[in-house]
């Protein structure tokens, strides 16, 4: 798969400076990268967002950025999907899995 523009990659996959929505992988998904992360960052935008939303795993600092807490699974996660997928944060919409079949 071809990525465009500049992104950063770990062991777990990449994650891109730019939103990308549409992705194969995450339809044949059953939200690992939403059960593997301890946290994803988000912006005092989206922590309102989240809240409105129902979030009840939200964590705010005063040091750094809040945080949705994931923690094994993240609690818009339902039934291997993604329940807020048109309003998930940034951040989720920059992460790209790696394939663990490539
Ligand atoms: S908000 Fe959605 S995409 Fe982001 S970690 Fe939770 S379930 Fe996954």
């Amino acid at each position: 798969m071809t990525v465009p523009g500049n992104c950063s990659a770990n062991i777990r996959g990449t994650l891109l400076d730019h939103c990308m929505d549409g992705g194969e992988r995450c339809l044949a998904c059953d939200g690992a990268c939403c059960r593997s992360f301890s946290d994803v960052e988000l912006s005092m935008e989206e922590l309102e967002r989240l809240h409105s939303l129902g979030a009840k795993r939200l964590h705010f600092s005063m040091i750094g950025r809040p945080r949705l807490v994931i923690d094994y699974n993240c609690e818009f996660l339902v039934d291997g999907k993604c329940s807020i997928y048109e309003r998930r944060p940034d951040i989720c919409r920059r992460f790209i899995c790696n394939d663990p079949a490539e």
